[in-house]
C-alpha cells in the first residue's frame, strides 16, 4: 500500500497498442493496493511535429501560442491512457497541468513550477481513481498555458511526487537505468545501482540524456528519490538518491562524452583589461551558452581566448567574433567543430586525489592529445579531437576500474 507518482515517455505511449501494455502495468499496480498517479508525455514524435507545423508558418512564431499548440501532444496521450483504462473497468481521470493545479511562472516555452496544491488530485485519489497527468505543461498565474522545456514530463512527475509527498517516483523509460558509460560506444559499461543527485547533474549535462535536468534538481531539492527504469522490462533500473558514505569510496562513478560542442579561438589578442568581456559579452547578449574558457598568455602582451558553444550556434558564433576580431585588433578567428569533451564524473573526488593525473596519463597513453581542461568538485572533463571520442571513453572506463566484470 503505497502512493505510487509513475511517469511514461513517448515511446512507452507511442501507439494504442503500447498504452494498454502501460494501463495494464498501472492496473496491476492498483489491483495490489496502491494510489496510482501517472504522468504522460506526447506520443513519440508527436511534439516534434507540432513544432514544425509553427515553424513551417513562421521562423519564430509567438511563444505563447507555441505552449498552447504543443501542450496539445500530451491532452491527447492523457485523455487516451485515461479511456484505455476506463475500458478495462477501472476509474480513471485525465487532468491537464491547470487542473492538476501545477502552477508556474510566465515563462514561455521554459517555464518552472513554482507550486502545486494537488487538491483535485488528492481528492480523486481519495475516491479510488486513478489519476493520468499530462507531463510536461502547467498554468501561470493569469491561467495561460506554460510549457516546462523539453523534456519536462520528467520534471512534472518529480513536482507532482514532491506535492503529494508520495512513496515512490518511478521514471519509465526507453533505457533501463544510469549507465557507468554509454553502452552503445563502450561494451563494458555496467547499469548503476545507484547514483547520487549531484553525479546526475554533472551527468545530464554532459550529455546522458535520460532526465531532464530540471527534474533531478527538483528532486534534490524536495528529496524524492527517483527510480529510473525501463517500461520495457520488469528489472530494477538506478536509484537516484542523496549521496552516503558508501558512495565516496568509489572514486569515478561514470564516464561521459559529448560531441554537440565546438570551440572558437581568438589569437593575438591585445591582452587589456576587458578583453574577455568585449570577446564574451556579445556572445551572452546573443543568448548562445558558453560552456569552456581558457585564456593562454604570450610574449608581448598578447594572449589567445578559446571558449566553447553549442555546436548549433557555432556560425552564429563565429560571425560574432569575426566582427569583434577586427574591432579589438585580434590577428585571427579559428573554428573547430570536430571536438568532444568527454568526463569523469564521481561524488568519491571529493575525498580522493590523483584523479586529474590518472585521467591525463590514461588518455596520454593512447596518444590523445588534451585540448581544454576543465574540473568542477565532482567532474574533470576534457576537450579531445572528436575522432578519438570512443577510445578515450573506453580507455577511461577501464582506468577508472569501471569495467563489468568479464
Ligand atoms: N513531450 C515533451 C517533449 O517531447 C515533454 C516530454 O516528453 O517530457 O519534450
Ligand atoms: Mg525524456
Amino acid at each position: 500500500m503505497a502512493l505510487i507518482v509513475q511517469k511514461f515517455g513517448g515511446t512507452s505511449v507511442g501507439d494504442l497498442e503500447r498504452i494498454r501494455s502501460v494501463a495494464g502495468q498501472i492496473a496491476r499496480n492498483f489491483d495490489a493496493g496502491n494510489d496510482m498517479v501517472v504522468i504522460l508525455s506526447a506520443m513519440s514524435g508527436e511534439t516534434d511535429k507540432l513544432l514544425d507545423m509553427a515553424a513551417k508558418i513562421t521562423e519564430f512564431p509567438d511563444k505563447r501560442e507555441t505552449d498552447v499548440l504543443v501542450s496539445t501532444g500530451e491532452q491527447v496521450s492523457v485523455a487516451l491512457m485515461a479511456i484505455t483504462l476506463q475500458s478495462m473497468g477501472y476509474k480513471a481521470r485525465s487532468m491537464l497541468g491547470h487542473q492538476a493545479e501545477i502552477l508556474t511562472d510566465s515563462q514561455f516555452n521554459k517555464a518552472r513550477i513554482l507550486d502545486i496544491k494537488a487538491s483535485r488530485i488528492k481528492q480523486l485519489l481519495a475516491e479510488k481513481h486513478i489519476v493520468i497527468v499530462a507531463g510536461f505543461q502547467g498554468a501561470d498565474a493569469s491561467g495561460d498555458v506554460t510549457t516546462l522545456g523539453r523534456g519536462g514530463s520528467d520534471t512534472s512527475a518529480v513536482a507532482v511526487a514532491a506535492a503529494l509527498k508520495a512513496d515512490k517516483c518511478e521514471i519509465f523509460t526507453d533505457v533501463d537505468g544510469i549507465y557507468t558509460a554509454d553502452p552503445n560506444i563502450c561494451s563494458t559499461a555496467r547499469k548503476l545501482d545507484r547514483i547520487s543527485y549531484d553525479e546526475m547533474l554533472e551527468m545530464a549535462s554532459l550529455g546522458a540524456k535520460v532526465l531532464q535536468i530540471r527534474s533531478v534538481e527538483f528532486a534534490k531539492k524536495y528529496d524524492v528519490p527517483i527510480h529510473v527504469r525501463s517500461s520495457f522490462s520488469e528489472e530494477e533500473g538506478t536509484m537516484v538518491v542523496y549521496e552516503d558514505a558508501n558512495m565516496e569510496k568509489v572514486v569515478v562513478s561514470g564516464v561521459t562524452h559529448n560531441k554537440n560542442e565546438a570551440r572558437i579561438t581568438l589569437s593575438k589578442v591585445p591582452d587589456k583589461p576587458g578583453i574577455a568581456m568585449q570577446i564574451l559579452e556579445p556572445i551572452a547578449e546573443a543568448g548562445i551558452g558558453v560552456d569552456m574558457i581558457i585564456q593562454n598568455t604570450r610574449a608581448g602582451n598578447l594572449t589567445d581566448l578559446t571558449f566553447t558553444v553549442p555546436k548549433s550556434d557555432f556560425d552564429a558564433a563565429l560571425a560574432i567574433e569575426k566582427k569583434i576580431a577586427e574591432k579589438i585588433g585580434a590577428e585571427d578567428v579559428i573554428g573547430d567543430q570536430k571536438i568532444a569533451k568527454v568526463s569523469v564524473v564521481g561524488v568519491g573526488m571529493r575525498s580522493h586525489s590523483g584523479v586529474a593525473s590518472r585521467m591525463f596519463s590514461s588518455l596520454a597513453a593512447e596518444n590523445i592529445n588534451i585540448l581544454m581542461i576543465s574540473t568542477s568538485e565532482i567532474r574533470i572533463s576534457c576537450v579531445i579531437e572528436e575522432k578519438y571520442t570512443e577510445l578515450a571513453v573506453r580507455t577511461l572506463h577501464s582506468a577508472f576500474g569501471l569495467d563489468k566484470p568479464a
